[in-house]
């Protein structure tokens, strides 16, 4: 097995910076607990060196032609998917996520957004409008330096959804990973810049939120991106605020997943696993809310008890594995805490309940039912393998119940009857919706969430709006008129 301990904390102007100053960070293995590597996080001088690198690359990145940036990102997606083996085991160790999914939705999903937003980059254009012997034409400019903040659920995937638009579109960028998983950006780094990326065009940084907070306040910085918690959301989304600063701010959500009697069962039972359960339930996406039709419920939650028999627990790194710990210890605690809540609240145990019995940091896949909207873990965003479910009798009260939160992330609906499918698709107040799916993310499909779930998208073409701003330019062709 790979030593996870990286050569240096930051990577910074292409090359591994360390400063040992900066507080240190541990990073912990979630599936036993040990330390796998210790990092430091960035001191202000690390800071302001990422954020000068970056300041520094952008005139030479934003002048090359699109079709010279994005050769250099599909030479990174290929690069990322012949090393998929080692980078996929490195996100296992830095998130306890399986390496059954890892293998297939890590890397792989970074090398797709890599190669999308590279195929793209040459033909990122402006427009042309005759006005009479006039004309003006408009010319998409990237923003200048953006920094891009993660959460500790996706590292690799989270690194690549926001450098691949923001390069493809001549921009550079200063990312910060969280600091429970500091380990995989820095390898998105390393692999850009064997790709060819000019040195100084992706910085990576560690650190708590003060360094999320000094890089965003900083007035090099042009448009920040952000996946996190809604009140972190809302701290970022001010500060940027402060600078007249473009924001992409990617939220949590409490979805609902809508399930009516006519659906197939084990489709549906399929998807509200995939929306609960996969990551260990760590997916801002989850469709929480499990809205089951009255005459079906039962039979939705047998058949679910049956269906999680297949779980199987244990160390992530075993291929056979396909259930694996919190990220940590503090979100494990946080986990419990809610399941204690639903049981006091008075919710109908199913599955689960509790912490596994085994070292690490593992939560059984629990399941509630007999929720009412007004319990806690109805409301608010658990981040863990809690499935609710709650019951309803018609289309109508569903839309409503599924609508009554101020998140709005994502929304799904199992059904046979297509007409009801595309009316709940455009009743559901979410920024993605599902039809007898949940929870796929191809990056053709534009992602990014409503209401306080969030602000701008990431991933297919409207990536690009939010990496670029337009500029006109008024041509005249004949005589200026001027009143005096
Ligand atoms: P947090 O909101 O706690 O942190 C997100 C990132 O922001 C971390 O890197 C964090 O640093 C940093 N940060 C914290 N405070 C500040 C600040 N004041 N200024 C700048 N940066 C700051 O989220 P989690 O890491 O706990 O991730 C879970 C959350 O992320 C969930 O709510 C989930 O729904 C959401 N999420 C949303 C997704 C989406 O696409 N919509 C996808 C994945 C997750 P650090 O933690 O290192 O201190």
């Amino acid at each position: 097995m790979q030593d996870p301990q990286p050569s240096a904390s930051h990577f910074i102007d292409g090359a591994p910076v360390e400063d040992a100053a900066g507080a240190s960070i541990d990073c912990i293995y979630p599936a036993t607990g040990e330390k796998i590597a210790t990092l430091h996080g960035a001191t202000s001088q690390i800071v302001d060196r990422a954020l000068d690198a970056a300041h520094r690359a952008g005139p030479a990145w934003a002048a090359m032609s699109g079709t010279e940036r994005g050769r250099i990102l599909t030479r990174a997606a290929h690069i990322m998917r012949e090393r998929n083996a080692e980078l996929s085991e490195l996100e296992t160790l830095d998130t306890g996520k399986p390496l059954q999914e890892t293998l297939v939705a890590d890397a792989t999903s970074g090398a797709d957004a890599l190669e999308y937003f590279g195929g793209l980059a040459a033909s990122i254009t402006g427009t042309h409008q005759q006005l009479g012997e006039d004309w003006v034409y408009t010319v998409r400019e990237p923003l200048g330096v953006c920094v891009a903040i993660g959460a500790w659920n996706y590292p690799t995937q989270i690194a690549c959804w926001k450098a691949a638009p923001a390069l493809a579109c001549g921009n550079t960028v200063v990312f910060k990973p969280s600091e429970t998983t500091p380990l995989c950006a820095l390898k998105v780094a390393e692999i850009l810049k064997e790709a060819g990326l000019p040195d100084g065009v992706f910085n990576v940084v560690q650190g708590h939120g003060d360094v999320g907070a000094a890089l965003v306040a900083d007035d090099r910085v042009a448009k920040v991106s952000l996946t996190g918690s809604v009140p972190t959301g809302r701290k970022v989304y001010a500060a940027a605020a402060e600078g007249i600063k473009s924001v992409t701010m990617e939220l949590g959500g409490k979805s609902p997943l809508v399930v009516f009697d006519d659906a197939d069962l084990d489709k549906a039972v399929s998807g509200a696993i995939l929306g609960n359960f996969y990551s260990s339930g760590q997916i801002c996406s989850n469709g929480t809310r499990v809205f089951v039709q009255e005459g079906i419920r039962e039979a939705f939650l047998s058949r679910l008890g049956e269906r999680l028999e297949g779980v199987v627990m244990g160390d992530p790194l075993d291929p056979e594995v396909n259930f694996g710990p919190m990220v940590s210890e503090r979100q494990m605690e946080i986990v419990l805490g809610f399941i204690e809540k639903g049981r006091e609240e008075g919710a109908r145990l199913a599955s689960g309940g509790g912490r596994a019995p085994r070292e690490g940091f593992y939560i059984e896949p629990t399941v509630f039912a007999d929720v009412t909207d007004d319990m806690l873990i109805a409301r608010e965003e658990i981040f863990g393998p809690v499935l609710s479910v709650l019951s309803f009798a018609t289309e109508e009260e569903a839309l409503a119940r599924a609508n009554a939160t101020p998140y709005g992330l994502s929304a799904g609906v199992f059904t046979s009857d297509l007409t009801r499918a595309h009316r709940m698709a455009k009743g559901f107040e979410a920024g993605t919706c599902f039809i007898n799916h949940y929870n796929v993310a191809p990056v053709e499909a534009p992602f990014g969430g409503a209401k306080a779930s969030g602000v701008g998208r990431e991933n297919s073409r409207a990536a690009i709006e939010h990496y670029t701003q337009l500029k006109s330019v008024y041509v005249g062709m004949g005589d200026v008129e001027a009143p005096y």
